[in-house]
């Protein structure tokens, strides 16, 4: 199959049967494209939706999102993870507020430069909002091309991920690139999925490889495994006379870099070197787990009662920003996932035994 003759049997279909309504294509502009792109890395569409509607009504350009408070952008951010993404987003925008009148750059190379954005995003961002002709390989084009020419090995290796960007240029047409370059993400979204293609449907098959070859559940090579390892943690739940709960926030980089979280203490016993408080009570409640990409963290929570003479409201945290947190009023910061969910639990608890 031709470079063009693959491209127009995806933009036929996509006519057909591609998605047309999702609410970064109302206004096709890098700031919107460029939401999008960042917020569906690793997310589903279904997902990003509500979060880009508050993202975008809150911040409706790239100056609005420069001007704000890194911890309110943390907030609407709060449960799509990754939250580097969120951070670099911040910075990106500053960056082409300040040094660009807002204006993003119109290359991939001078695009790739920005906080967040690599390869395939900038490809995205440029040909979705100007029509430019770039490529896309994110992880939908990877497993449409993987399978359409029978490429073997891990798209992380190097040599593999080469021959699926040469697949990726080559096909990219001259003309609707952003059309081509939707309908390639709606194609793997859609179609060529994970599990269970729906071959009988795509404008591909008769000439795909894995269909061919009966390789679909082969294809694309799954990343090698490596087993997860476990760690654990405490967190504490202190109160004060008012039932607020005390919240730190995190330094800025690191896991949950700049979200307030509940101060972790993996031994009891050390709360008074760590905190300068006594701890005389705790009731452990049921624990969570919480998975990054690279190690699962068992959470079990604390609910902690600090001797007669440490009064809850001098509870100092070095060097880490503290507030009160009130369950029943929750305040727009940017929280840690699991401590979210927590929080929530209290809050409900607290209500039911009103
Ligand atoms: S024929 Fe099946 S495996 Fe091949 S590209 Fe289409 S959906 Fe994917």
């Amino acid at each position: 199959m031709s470079p063009s003759e693959f491209s127009g049997a995806v933009l036929e279909w996509f006519d057909r049967h591609g998605r047309h309504d999702l609410p970064w294509q109302a206004d096709k502009s890098a700031y919107h494209t460029w939401i999008s792109e960042i917020m569906l890395q690793q997310t589903q569409v279904a997902t990003v939706i509500p979060y880009f509607q508050r993202f975008i009504a809150r911040f409706p350009d790239v100056h609005t999102l420069a001007d704000a408070e890194l911890d309110e952008v943390l907030h609407l951010w709060t449960g799509l993870g990754y939250y580097a993404r969120a951070r670099n987003l911040h910075k990106t925008a500053q960056l082409v507020s300040q040094q660009r009148q807002g204006v993003f750059p119109d290359s991939v190379e001078e695009m790739e430069q920005l906080p967040g954005i690599g390869r395939s995003t900038a490809g995205a961002i440029l040909a979705i909002s100007s029509g430019r002709r770039a490529a896309i390989l994110d992880g939908n084009v990877k497993r449409v091309l993987a399978r359409f020419y029978a490429v073997d090995g891990w798209a992380g290796l190097p040599a593999v991920s080469r021959e699926l960007w040469n697949h990726a240029e080559r096909n990219t047409p001259l003309d609707r690139v952003g059309d081509y370059t939707q309908a390639m993400m709606d194609l793997g979204a859609t179609l060529c999925t994970r599990s269970r293609p729906k071959c009988l449907l795509c404008p591909l098959q008769m000439q795909c490889k894995a269909l061919a070859r009966n390789l679909t559940d082969k294809l694309p090579a799954p990343k090698p495994k490596k087993v997860l390892p476990v760690k654990a943690t405490q967190m504490l739940i202190i109160r004060d006379d008012s039932n607020r709960i005390l919240l730190h926030q995190r330094p800025p980089s690191g896991i949950w870099g700049g979200l307030w979280s509940l101060p972790e203490l993996p031994d009891l016993r050390d709360a008074d070197t760590q905190f300068g408080f006594d701890i005389v009570d705790a009731q452990p409640m049921a624990p969570l787990r919480h998975t990054f990409s690279h190690y699962h963290l068992d959470i079990t929570p604390v609910l902690v009662r600090l001797s007669a003479a440490n009064n809850p409201a001098n509870c100092v945290m070095e060097g880490a920003p503290t507030l009160w947190y009130n369950v029943r009023q929750p305040q727009n910061i940017g929280l840690a996932a699991p401590v979210k969910r927590l929080l929530e639990q209290l809050g409900a608890a607290d209500s039911n035994s009103r």
